[in-house]
């Protein structure tokens, strides 16, 4: 009687075992699960404030004011006033300061 009893433990104590490893290996990828949930989160929240692309793509356009009497110079690249300008080759502006 008692032998059965030590063998029964025996394989209750594998089974055990085996469970623990599964359990650790099953758990071991669920912060990463945890992570990514939070990331989809705030993906979201900041996808539905489309405001500020509109500002930037306005700042964009006005980046380089550059009127009728003005032109860029290409050595310097500043916008300079069509009386400073001193030297224009194949469509391409040099300023005083550049060619003087
Ligand atoms: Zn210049």
């Amino acid at each position: 009687m008692a032998a059965d009893y030590d063998e029964l433990r025996s394989d209750v104590k594998e089974t055990q075992n085996s469970t623990l490893e599964a359990v650790k290996s099953v758990s071991a990828p669920d912060p990463r699960s945890v992570v990514s949930e939070l990331d989809v989160d705030e993906s979201g929240e900041s996808g539905s404030m489309p405001g500020g692309e509109f500002v930037a793509e306005e700042l964009t356009v006005q980046v380089i004011p550059q009127g009728e009497d003005e032109f860029v110079c290409q050595s310097c690249f500043l916008v300079r006033h069509r009386s400073q300008k001193a030297l224009e080759k194949d469509g391409l502006a040099y300023c005083r300061d550049c060619e003087g």
